[in-house]
């Protein structure tokens, strides 16, 4: 998972992608990069490297990044080594000059890279983009058509027909303008907006989340549609095609985890659904006649606060931020590599003692994914007194690898694929586990369709075997 945005039609558009990163900076924490393009002299510039975005650009680095239009990338990635080589945006310079940034992944990556490299091109990365860049700029040299957006429409079309998987992509070409587009079921999120400059000129803004969008003072204009392709041109005009789409299925992960609370996806509202999310767990453990066993409701921190303020409400037992978070440690989940996830969870969060010792705590976690940050979160809580602990998981069990840009690469991995609810509850240490089931999911997100691949094992595309995720 990753943090894209574009934005055109602002002469410090550098700095505006930089500040919309800031915003995204939770969709991953391993390296951010800009890509800026001066239409008067034709000159693109890119700064990227490791680290978090106000690292990456202290500092004099996006005073070198000039122009009107920009596009800027923060990565989350979750196999191996996060390589320079593989950092965005992406560049080719021919036929066409493009620079480009995603977010997601392609599942059949490894076929579309051999068939690719077979017809003569070249990779200087492991990052599936690079297969998307040499696809734009392939189909963009054999389309027939006169007109640029024609052009477009065929390759991007191209594109869409053949890469299966879960990509929203933002791109600059040369003077042509901005461009971004989804897959073909829109799994990764897309937004954009529009804003009148003072000299009444317009500015667009493509970003993961509408949250950029208020940010930054852009109205908002929805989704980019699954399988929909949208230029901006550089004199501020629009032009958009639907040019092949199917069933819309955004990931709900990114209501449960993902997205900032802040934002909307599909014109849901994430803050909205994770109250409707604890509102849908409390009736289960209502009935589940523990109630009056627990003495607390104490949250993960960040992301499932909001649902267990509905839990404690719906429930009248009293709420406690116990869990107090060291801030300058990134994510445990999006954290590449078991040994460092293990790192951070140590180093994450420190316990108030007096709030815990000798109570009965419901400890209330977005999702149990392979089980190492929940065991170790319990395992705290009983080291600093607790009696006894109960699990609430507002996501339903996560069984599935997702091939689509989160980081559930194996079943053997995930905590809940190969045992009973009783297993998990002794692996977890915990006198219960309650989990949201996928109805409830479905009640929560008002009966949209959405992907829940990895929690009922449909996929959308066929399942393959993917070796690389960004
Ligand atoms: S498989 Fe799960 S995590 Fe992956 S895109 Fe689908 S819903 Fe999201």
């Amino acid at each position: 998972m990753c943090g894209i945005v574009g934005i055109l039609g602002t002469n410090d558009s550098s700095l505006k992608v930089y500040e919309a990163l800031l915003v995204l900076q939770h969709r991953g924490q391993d390296s951010a990069g800009i890509t800026s393009y001066d239409l008067s002299s034709a000159k693109f510039s890119t700064h990227k490297e490791m680290g978090q975005v106000s690292e990456v650009f202290g500092g004099k680095a996006l005073s070198k990044l000039h122009g009107e239009v920009a596009i800027g990338h923060t990565r989350y990635s979750t196999i191996g080594e996060v390589k320079e080589s593989d950092l965005q945006p992406m560049m080719v310079s021919y036929p066409y000059t493009v620079a480009m940034a995603h977010n997601g992944n392609l599942s059949n990556y490894i076929d579309l890279k051999k068939e690719l490299m077979h017809k003569g091109h070249f990779f200087t990365s492991d990052n599936d983009l690079e297969v998307l860049l040499h696809l734009l700029t392939k189909h963009l040299s054999r389309s027939l058509e006169n007109n640029f957006f024609d052009k477009l429409c065929f390759a991007v079309n191209e594109i869409l027909n053949i890469a299966e998987g879960g990509y929203s992509v933002v791109a600059t070409i040369g003077g042509e303008g901005l461009m971004a587009f989804r897959d073909r079921h829109g799994i990764r999120p897309l937004v954009y907006g529009v804003k009148r400059n003072e000299d009444r000129t317009l500015s667009y803004c493509f970003s993961s989340e509408t949250s950029v969008l208020d940010f930054l003072g852009y109205q908002n204009l929805g989704e980019v549609g699954a399988g929909e392709l949208i230029l901006v041109r550089p004199d501020g005009s629009l032009l958009k095609k639907n040019l092949i789409k199917r069933e819309n299925l955004p990931c709900m992960f990114e209501w449960i985890y993902f997205a900032g609370p802040e934002s909307s996806i599909e014109g849901k509202s994430v803050y909205k659904t994770r109250l409707k999310l604890g509102q849908e767990l409390s009736t289960k453990i209502n009935e589940s006649g523990f109630v009056d066993s627990i003495d607390v409701i104490v949250p993960v921190p960040d992301t499932s606060r909001v649902s267990a303020i509905a839990i404690s409400e719906d429930l009248g037992i009293p709420y406690r931020e116990v869990l107090v978070k060291n801030r300058y440690v990134q994510r445990s989940f999006i954290q590449n590599g078991q040994e460092k996830r293990k790192m951070t969870v140590n180093l994450k969060f420190s316990v108030i003692r007096e709030q815990v010792e000798g109570k009965n705590i419901l400890l209330i976690d977005d999702s149990i994914v392979r089980g190492t940050t929940s065991k170790k979160i319990v395992n705290l809580l009983k080291d600093h007194g607790a009696n006894k602990i109960f699990f609430a998981s507002t996501c339903p069990p996560i069984i599935s690898p997702c091939y689509y840009g989160i980081d559930f690469p194996t079943k053997g991995e995930l905590a809940a694929a190969s045992r009973t609810i009783a297993e998990l509850e002794s692996y977890l240490g915990v006198e219960k586990v309650f989990y949201n089931d996928i109805l409830n999911l479905q009640t929560a997100l008002e009966e949209i369709g959405f992907c829940r691949a990895c929690l009922d094992s449909e996929y959308p595309y066929p399942q393959r075997e993917v070796h690389h995720v960004t």
